[in-house]
């Protein structure tokens, strides 16, 4: 039992193990995330739940280098500048937090899904998705 609670409970397929929840279409394949009533390449209704492979490779990155509009929440010691991106899992690309140092960011760099703790504007504490480097990836 994993004592977090999620950002958003419909953005995860599970917490322990993390793993993120898409949809995808049984008409023409399109996989989605987060997760969609219609399939925005064929528009028909219906998708299906589809739990999105919890490594990928990163497809192209930039670092925020300014602090974000609301809904973003700065850290208490105030904004930092973070790397972020877009992850391919095979299926679909997402865009994500990238925790990962920037010499070592490079487009292709393998990935793996993570939990990262953020607080909330009215101050809980929650998790939300991230990608660290795949150590295990060959
Ligand atoms: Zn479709």
């Amino acid at each position: 039992m994993i004592d977090v609670t999620p950002v958003d409970e419909s953005l995860f397929a599970s917490l322990a193990p993390p793993r993120l929840l898409g949809s995808r279409c049984g008409e023409c394949g399109t996989v989605v995330f987060p997760t969609a009533k219609s399939c925005p390449r064929c528009s028909r209704a219906g998708m299906a739940l589809h739990p999105l492979a919890d490594r990928g490779t990163v497809w192209s990155w930039t670092v925020q280098a300014f602090c974000p509009k609301p809904p973003y929440v700065p850290p208490l010691g105030g904004f930092v500048p973070f790397s972020v991106g877009y992850v391919d899992l095979g299926d679909v690309i997402i865009e994500a937090h990238l925790l990962v140092d920037g010499p070592q960011l490079e487009i292709g760099l393998p990935v793996r899904l993570a939990l990262e703790t953020v607080v909330t504007a009215d101050g809980y504490e929650v998790v939300t998705y991230a990608f660290t480097p795949d150590g295990d990836a060959s």
